[in-house]
This record gives C-alpha cells, sequence and structure tokens, in this order.
C-alpha cells in the first residue's frame, strides 16, 4: 500500500519509522511518502496560512500549496482522506475497508483546518479519530496509518492475529500474563499453566465475555446474535454468564 502524507509538520512522523509499522516499509508492504506542503508555497516565507474570510479565530490554512501538492503527488486510483473531527469516527470495519485500498492521500489540517474548496473541490473524505480536539492531523493521520498497517499481508505475524485482538473478534481480550508464574506473591491462573488446551481455550473465552459483558454491553449484545456459531461446550460457557446477573 502506498500512502501520501500532506503535512506542514513532516518532521513529526518519526513514529512511523518504529516498530511493526517501521518493519512493515523496511520490507516494503507500505510505502510512506511525506510531502512537506510549504514546499508548494509560492510566498518567499513559505506561508502556508491566512486569516479567515469572515473573521474568528486563529489561522486558515491555503488552498493553493495544498492544490499543488496534491497535483505533484497525483490523486487518480487513490482514496483521499481529510483527518478532521467533523468526520466518520474511525471504528474497526473503516480500518478494514482502508486496508483493502492500494493507495491513500492523507490531508493533515493544522490551526483551524484547511480551505473549504480544497474538500470541495478534491472531494476529499474527512475521517475523524474521536470527538475531541487535536492541535493538528498528524497524529490522527498516525493513527489511522499504524491501524490500517496492521490489516495489511504479512504485516503481523499472521493476519488472522489481527482479527482476534479485543474489538476486531466482536469481544475485548482476555487478561494475558507471562513469566515468572509467581510475582510478589501474585500468581498466573493455574489453568493457564496446565497444559490443558481446551480448558485453557474456555477459561479464555469466559474472561473474554466477562469483561465484554461488563465493559461494551453494545458489543456483548451483538455477539450474542452470533452465538449459534459457537461449539457446544462455549455456548456452556456463555449460557453461565449470561444467566449471572
Ligand atoms: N477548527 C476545527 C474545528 O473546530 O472543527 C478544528 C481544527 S484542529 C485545532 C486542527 C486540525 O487538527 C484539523 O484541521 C484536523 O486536521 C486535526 N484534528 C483535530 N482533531 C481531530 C480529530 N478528532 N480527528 C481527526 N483530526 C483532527
Amino acid at each position: 500500500m502506498k500512502i501520501d502524507i500532506l503535512t506542514l509538520f513532516p518532521e513529526m512522523f518519526t513514529p512511523l519509522t518504529q516498530s511493526i509499522v517501521g518493519r512493515a516499509a523496511e520490507k516494503g508492504i507500505l510505502k510512506i511518502n511525506l510531502i512537506d506542503i510549504r514546499d508548494y508555497s509560492l510566498d518567499k516565507h513559505r506561508k502556508a496560512d491566512d486569516y479567515p474570510f469572515g473573521g474568528g479565530a486563529g489561522m486558515v490554512m491555503l488552498a493553493q500549496p495544498i492544490f499543488d501538492a496534491l497535483r505533484a503527488v497525483g490523486t487518480k486510483g487513490k482514496r483521499l482522506i481529510y483527518m478532521s473531527p467533523r468526520g466518520k469516527v474511525l471504528d474497526a470495519e473503516m480500518v478494514k475497508a482502508l486496508a483493502e485500498e492500494d493507495a491513500l492521500v492523507i490531508l493533515c489540517g493544522h490551526y483551524e483546518g484547511v480551505d473549504q474548496r480544497v474538500l470541495e473541490y478534491w472531494n476529499i473524505e474527512e475521517i475523524s479519530i474521536g470527538d475531541y480536539i487535536l492541535t493538528g492531523g498528524e497524529l490522527p493521520a498516525m493513527v489511522l496509518v499504524d491501524s490500517v498497517s496492521r490489516m495489511l499481508p504479512d504485516v503481523l505475524s499472521s493476519k488472522d492475529s489481527a482479527l482476534e485482538e479485543s474489538i476486531y473478534s466482536g469481544l475485548l481480550e482476555y487478561p494475558q500474563y507471562t513469566k515468572p508464574r509467581e510475582f510478589e506473591g501474585l500468581c498466573v491462573p493455574e489453568v493457564l499453566v496446565s497444559g490443558d488446551h481446551q480448558k485453557i481455550a474456555l477459561w479464555k473465552l469466559e474472561q473474554s465475555l466477562l469483561l465484554t459483558k461488563e465493559r461494551r454491553p453494545d458489543l456483548f449484545a451483538a455477539f450474542l446474535k452470533k452465538a449459534e456459531t459457537l461449539r457446544k461446550e462455549e455456548k456452556q460457557v456463555l449460557l453461565k454468564i449470561t444467566k449471572n446477573p
């Protein structure tokens, strides 16, 4: 997947060179192209914003440098996204759909945002990462790129492992433990060291169901609707949890 990111602050994107996303780029699965919008400013001081027409607080990003940057990177066949608190809130379904694309172009706003003519002329889709305001679109863009890159084939050890995580699996994940078996008097649940794989699987399911019921009743209700796909022993675990208030 190729991702062009248009920003006033390309130096903010070093996190994308690290960890799983960084390795995806090294393997060539993901190609991230950072474009400094100021490089396309016609102003001798590389100005890329101005006061809003009609007054109001803050500055607005100029249309011209963004138009020229978009023309330079090329938009044909690419999904255009503007990170924006006015957009549809990013969720698991959107992440999966975005991961199916071959190329994305992500525009990061700053100050009060971009001149509306950019969004209308280029027909750019607005995507939010939640109902709060950040200083710029750089962190939201990194959230989107990170979440999407995890869904790309061969980025994680197997594609299935992405779909087994909280939310994607339809449930919240069970608690995880690692060595040592006892730490400061705190013990790992006995079943996890029993070696009985069936018992372990049922314990994990039970813990997931308990957590989901308590913290995300919306997900729990949706999971109940798909319960007929469960095996007999799994159904028994589910029944036990639904019966307990
Ligand atoms: N004046 C804008 C408004 O009220 O809708 C907010 C501008 S915000 C300070 C600056 C930039 O940060 C936005 O243009 C957008 O690119 C980005 N941004 C802020 N919050 C965001 C969010 N929740 N999701 C996605 N992008 C966000």
